[in-house]
């Protein structure tokens, strides 16, 4: 039996449409790489993969999408897309509420949500699809370097191997500081790293199915790295949430010891690098000036 008619038989969805938004323009940090990782973990489930990446007059091709993803980028791209965003906002309401489940990464969690706001391009509107406003003050340290975040407890999103595993580890670099509207909660509670907003604890923000009254997953967070290579259950949880229309479905277990062998690394590394409250040295902060200055 093949692996697409052992899906069939195991009464899975045989087919996943993934829309990526803006794949051009918002592709910071290898972003993309959470697409193969999704297409590649669906494809070894016997899944057929449909990749649609999405621009302004694409609304339509949003029906019938099961994942959405949107990457980061730096102050100018946000600004080059926000209009196309906003024209957009609608079919990807409706998509999310048909069920699909949305993954936000950095620029692209600060644009979907109400608003994001910057000394180098103003105040850009967003379609508010994920409950959360972004500002970026003045003159703000660059929050730059590995992340770790821990799940809350009994979060779905934990790793369903029986081992419990909370984690979720990736590479931020974001000025912006994130504050989270009451249909959402954060991703989990910064381990080491700053996340939202380098003083609440907290990282990213998400919906569960139904939460704030779409019936899709939403996730937004300032993860990169990419960020679903090193961390499977997470990108199990966005398939499964999607495939599921909103109601997880059961997805067979892979063989992840690579996956979880490079997340453990990652942690350990950054964990040596920068133990506890974590401090940019002098040329880091000279650096992120500079950086502020040509307004990335
Ligand atoms: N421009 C945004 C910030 O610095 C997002 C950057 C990114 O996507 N890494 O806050």
């Amino acid at each position: 039996m093949s692996a697409a008619d052992a899906a069939m038989s195991a009464g899975m969805p045989d087919h996943l449409v993934i829309a990526h938004l803006f794949p051009d323009a918002l592709n910071l940090y290898g972003d993309r790489g959470n697409i193969d990782t999704l297409a590649r973990r669906a494809s070894w489930r016997g899944i057929a993969v449909e990749v649609r990446g999405i621009g302004a007059d694409d609304g339509p091709r949003l029906a019938g999408a099961d994942v959405i993803f949107i990457g980061g980028g730096a102050d100018q791209h946000q600004r080059a897309v926000a209009d196309e965003l906003i024209a957009l906002a609608e079919p990807l309401r409706r998509a999310i509420d048909e069920g699909a489940a949305l993954l936000a990464v950095c620029a692209g969690y600060q644009n979907l949500g109400h608003a994001f706001r910057s000394p180098h391009v103003g105040e850009i509107p967003g379609p508010g699809l994920l409950d959360v406003e972004t500002e970026m003050p003045a003159g703000a340290e660059r929050f730059v370097g590995g992340i770790a975040v821990e799940l809350e407890e009994g979060s779905p999103i934990a790793a369903a191997d029986g081992l419990g595993r909370r984690r979720v580890v990736g590479f931020e670099n974001h000025s912006g500081r994130t504050s989270l509207g009451p249909t959402m909660r954060p991703l989990g509670r910064v381990l080491i790293g700053r996340g939202n907003d380098g003083a609440s604890g907290f990282e990213g923000a998400v919906a569960m199915p139904g939460d704030g009254g779409l019936r899709g997953l939403r996730i937004g967070t300032y993860l990169h790295g990419p960020l679903l290579p090193r961390n499977p259950h997470l990108a199990d949880f966005v398939l499964a949430s999607g495939l599921g229309r909103g109601a997880p479905i059961e997805l067979p277990p892979l063989p992840d010891d690579a996956e979880w062998d490079a997340h453990r690394r990652f942690a350990d590394d950054w964990t040596a690098i920068r133990p506890g409250v974590y401090r940019r040295s002098r040329i880091g902060r000279l650096r992120d000036r500079a950086g502020a200055l040509i307004g990335f």
